[in-house]
């Protein structure tokens, strides 16, 4: 029941925060392939690591599968944005599948650089989660050898002489902070080591990290809305804990805990890269269900980057209906 006795909570909402480019490409993609080719069309994997949206795609005609040996002979096929192995990329090809790829293009640039690494002579080293589709793709898009590192004690496991070259790569969802250490190590222990310039790392990643940082120098409390298995958005709850700010990774505003909150003057909200706007509203919805509430923004990058859509999409108009994900 709502306490009217109280000061109205403060909400501060991070920025930037929820959708990157590479997510706002990708639904696109969906949506606009729906609106051009009809329904049914079938995407490999979530096409962003989050519920509602892939629930709304699902209701306009998207199908979700986990092997392409589930779609059907011609079916419009589209790659998520997470990006695919090349075993994928061959076996669409030799099915003759219509391909949409709507890997982000940060993804595939990290697929280039670790294939040109390679190229060179390079041993490649991967830093990234185990498991996590986006590192299952790279993994699988580069011919030879790849050694996966999630943590520097890994680095001490490595069967790789210290004076062979070698190389890395990241994964687009760790930020430049996240990987510092184990690149460090790294360089500690190989004689001939390159990597990509820090300006490779994804800017979406690495402003939403930034900007969690400066919402929790204001704050009693931090949610993060986004979903359980999104990476960067449990790693955005990680760096508001670090700072010392119980925070929270919520789907969206029915897993609210007013326990949480209950005592708090100000609450910080914000959003991982695959999470839309309109679960962020559901949040402070839901904050204002116990509390008035009085919303702001934090002063933060404004991001103008967006991604060109594939050439047999660019001229299709989403219909109003569908242009909006939820
Ligand atoms: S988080 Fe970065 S790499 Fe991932 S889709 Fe967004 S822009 Fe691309």
């Amino acid at each position: 029941m709502k306490d009217d006795t109280k000061k109205p909570m403060k909400v501060i909402l991070a920025q930037p925060r929820g959708f990157c480019a590479g997510v706002v490409r990708a639904v696109e993609i969906v949506e606009r392939a729906l609106e051009k080719y009809g329904p049914p069309v079938y995407v490999r994997h979530e096409i962003v690591h989050n519920k509602h949206v892939v629930e709304g795609l699902k209701a306009k005609g998207a199908r979700f599968v986990e092997n392409l040996s589930e779609i059907p002979a011609d079916a419009v096929t589209i790659f998520s944005a997470h990006g695919v192995a090349k075993s994928v990329v061959d076996e669409a090809a030799a099915r003759n599948l219509p391909v949409l790829d709507a890997t982000c293009p940060l993804v595939t640039k990290v697929h280039n650089q670790g294939k040109r690494y390679v190229a060179q002579g390079r041993t490649l080293i991967l830093v990234g989660h185990a498991g996590h589709p986006e590192v299952e793709g790279t993994m699988g898009q580069i011919d030879g050898p790849v050694h996966l590192v999630q943590t520097e004690k890994d680095i001490d496991t490595l069967e790789i002489p210290t004076d062979e070259p070698v190389a890395y790569v990241t994964q687009t969802t760790l930020s430049v902070d996240d990987t510092r250490g184990i690149i460090a190590a790294l360089q500690r222990r190989f004689t001939d080591i390159t990597g990509p310039e820090t300006r490779d790392i994804c800017y979406a990643t690495q402003n939403r990290q930034s900007a969690v940082r400066d919402l929790s120098k204001l704050v009693d409390v931090i949610l993060v809305v986004g979903a359980k298995n999104s990476s960067n958005s449990n790693r955005l709850r990680e760096i508001g804990s670090e700072s010392g700010i119980p925070s929270y990774l919520i789907a969206d505003g029915s897993e609210l805990d007013p326990d949480w909150v209950k005592d708090a003057r100000v609450v910080g909200i914000t959003a991982g890269a695959s999470a839309p706007d309109v679960l962020v509203e559901d949040v402070i919805e839901a904050l204002r269900r116990l509390r008035n509430v009085d919303v702001s923004t934090l002063d933060g990058r404004q991001e103008n980057i967006e991604f060109r859509l594939p050439a047999e999409l660019a001229a299709v108009v989403a219909s109003p209906a569908s242009a909006d994900p939820a």
